[in-house]
């Protein structure tokens, strides 16, 4: 069969609708044992997580990914690198705007907790200083 190995599982990720809010953590920030501390995994969930040649159609995929690539990109946009890169997703208009026809501000998404539930991610308006749940999807 003729492969493609262009795309990492994090690009992949990341290039699915709806997750245009969520940042690129680097692979460097993954892969410190310190920012890995209390997060519980299987080798081959991480192994997945950092395949530079994922094949969404013939890969394996071991159920965890998701949550866990969630738990590690909300302590890495507590980072300052990765607010930083929250800062300029914001300033380039990737998240949504405040849904008041008024105000239509640019919205920060904001997570209740670090557990990754997608649905629970809801938008901040630093206008209203509301939040409101997710319009876009
Ligand atoms: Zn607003």
């Amino acid at each position: 069969s003729c492969r493609q190995n262009n795309s990492s599982w994090i690009s992949w990720f990341l290039g699915i609708k709806g997750h245009e809010y969520l940042c690129r953590v680097p692979i460097d920030y993954i892969q410190e044992t310190f920012n890995q501390m209390g997060l519980e995994y299987f080798t081959e969930t991480l192994q997945v997580i950092l395949n530079p040649g994922f094949d969404s159609s013939l890969d394996w995929v071991f159920g965890d990914e998701e949550k866990w690539y969630g738990m590690i990109h909300a302590r890495y946009i507590m980072s300052e690198r990765g607010l930083d890169n929250m800062h300029q997703k914001y300033e380039r208009g990737d998240f949504e705007v405040c849904p008041k026809l008024s105000c239509r501000q640019k919205a920060l998404p904001v997570g209740p907790s670090g557990v990754w539930v997608k649905s629970n991610v809801k938008f901040f308006c630093p206008h209203c200083n509301d939040t409101h749940p997710h319009q876009r999807h």
